[in-house]
């Protein structure tokens, strides 16, 4: 796959807003950039990001501002925050079914279908993250697991929708904190079993920095990243330099 590729940037819990006005002045400043941009912080910090970013609507790179999470339903419901809420934000994109959302909050394959369900009625593009434990992958089972997955999301990936409404994050869930990533062979087979499942793009994550991005980004049927860690280093901005 040709073209610009997408740096998603998972702050998780960590970031401030001096952090993104720094990322912020590095973009402006020495960015002449080779690939896009999703910048995901805290949900406190959204609209702050989303103000921040707001002259890349109309110029390169194409930012755009993501939630880690959201609600599955638009009920009432004490401390989830629903799409439409995201939506009236300018939040673009959603994570779903973070492996730490599916290991710490139980969150099953069925919760995070709904979760895509309720980002696609608000026009949000899901990020809906997949992958393997270590245990699963050392039994021969990392393509089973991700089919599993992947099952209830069918009606995010219609043939007869123009391009796909999700986008797939690859992430086995050994690489994820660590410092191994897989080959990157085994990385491009992976994306191209899930590419024929959903014919969605796919992102990789897991231990991905910014020593390794390009290579990472130069390996077959590989759309763009999703970084955890190194997304906080001031460097950060280089991943969409190429530099
Ligand atoms: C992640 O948490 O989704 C992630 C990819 O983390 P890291 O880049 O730190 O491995």
């Amino acid at each position: 796959m040709e073209g610009r590729k997408l740096v998603v940037a998972n702050w998780k819990s960590n970031g401030r807003k001096l952090l993104i006005d720094n990322l912020n002045r590095a973009v402006c400043t020495d960015c002449d950039s080779i690939n896009d941009l999703v910048l995901c912080p805290p949900a406190a910090l959204l609209a702050y990001a989303v103000s921040a970013f707001a002259d890349y609507a109309a110029r390169q790179p194409f930012i755009r501002i993501g939630a880690q999470d959201c609600a599955a339903y638009e009920t009432n419901c004490t401390g989830d925050i629903p799409c439409s809420v995201l939506a009236e934000i300018g939040v673009s994109y959603v994570i779903i079914g973070h492996s730490e959302r599916r290991r710490i909050y139980c969150e099953s394959n069925e919760l995070i279908a709904a979760k895509v369900r309720a980002a696609l009625q608000q026009r949000q593009i899901p990020i809906v993250c997949v992958g393997e434990s270590l245990q699963e992958r050392e039994a021969g089972r990392a393509f089973e697991v991700i089919k599993d997955q992947l099952a209830p999301l069918a009606f995010a990936f219609q043939p007869s929708q123009t391009t796909p409404a999700a986008l797939i994050a690859y992430e086995p869930v050994w690489a994820i904190g660590a410092q191994q990533t897989p080959q990157y062979e085994e990385i491009s087979e992976i994306h191209s079993f899930i590419h024929e499942l959903t014919w969605a793009k796919v992102l990789y994550g897991g231990g991905v920095t910014i020593y390794n991005c390009n290579d990472i980004l130069r390996a077959n049927n590989i759309s763009g990243v999703l970084v955890g860690r190194s997304s906080l280093a001031p460097d950060f901005y280089k991943m969409l330099t190429g530099s």
